[in-house]
């Protein structure tokens, strides 16, 4: 019997799940080894079964969603977070460094009362136990595949911890950051989408979460001496991944 795997969407807008649909022939090689016994947006629904592999897209943004992670979890073998929502409450954190209770709620839709969220947007990791994170915003599904895999055949995978400096320079890009003097997250970004933005000749801004040893006080420095004031930093740091950068601004300056 193959192993199942169910795919599984929370507070999200698809896209970590449309980058696995678009992997084409990878996808149907994986689908020779596998069961794919949930993936509403492939056409297998069934969210109630067991499955050996779930991967997990999105936040935990409400109290059904809450209920729900644990569930799966329960009858889940391995699972697997995917993206910046899942592993770090993504896009819609951003509301975490609001006030609490309902005011913005209140502010964005005219029935309120109707709007079931969590005094929180969460990661997966934050309310059950996680086996593997894969990161961006969408993650890159090349890396998706390689770790299930990897997992298919017992073993493990682990993201790489370095920054996204490293892989732009065995691509051989020119730095943005020196050369054009443009702001780029990438040196204190985790590595794995192979320097998708440098290589366009744009900054990166962090869609893939911190580095193992992201010094983000350094780079504000440098960020400071190219001319950007302290609120256009700051606002760098807070985007897709904010909530991950402020743990790691705690952690390691
Ligand atoms: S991580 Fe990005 S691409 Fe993936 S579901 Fe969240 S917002 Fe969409
Ligand atoms: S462009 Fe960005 S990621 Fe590439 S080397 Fe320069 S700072 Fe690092
Ligand atoms: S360069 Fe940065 S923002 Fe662009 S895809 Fe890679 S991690 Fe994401």
């Amino acid at each position: 019997m193959k192993p199942r795997l169910g795919v599984y969407k929370f507070t999200s807008c698809d896209g970590c799940q449309l980058a696995l649909l678009n992997q084409g022939e990878g996808l149907l090689a994986l689908l020779e080894r596998v069961e794919l016994t949930h993936f509403p947006e492939a056409g297998p629904n069934a969210p109630e079964a067991a499955v050996d592999i779930a991967l997990i897209e999105g936040s935990l943004s409400t109290p059904e969603e809450a209920e729900r992670i644990r569930a799966i979890r329960a009858r889940s073998g391995q699972l697997v977070a995917l993206g910046a929502c899942a592993t770090a409450g993504g896009i819609q954190a951003l509301r975490n460094a609001t006030e609490a209770g309902s005011a913005w709620r209140a502010a964005l839709y005219p029935q309120p009362e109707f709007i079931a969220t969590a005094e929180r947007s969460l990661p997966v990791s934050a309310l059950v136990h996680v086996d593997l994170e894969l990161f961006g915003c969408p993650i890159d599904a090349a890396q998706l595949l390689a770790a299930l895999n990897a997992l298919l055949a017992g073993g493990r995978y682990r993201p790489s911890g370095d920054s996204v400096c490293g892989e732009c320079k065995r691509a051989g890009h020119g730095c943005v950051l020196v050369g054009r003097a443009e702001p780029c997250l990438g040196p204190v970004t985790r590595a794995g989408c192979g320097a998708l933005c440098p290589g366009q000749g744009r900054g990166c801004y962090g869609c893939f979460g911190p580095s193992a040893q992201a010094n983000l006080a350094s780079l504000k420095t440098v960020f400071a001496n190219l001319g950007l004031p302290p609120d256009a930093i700051e606002r760098r740091f807070a985007f897709i991944t904010a909530e991950a950068f402020r743990a790691a601004g705690e952690k390691h300056g």
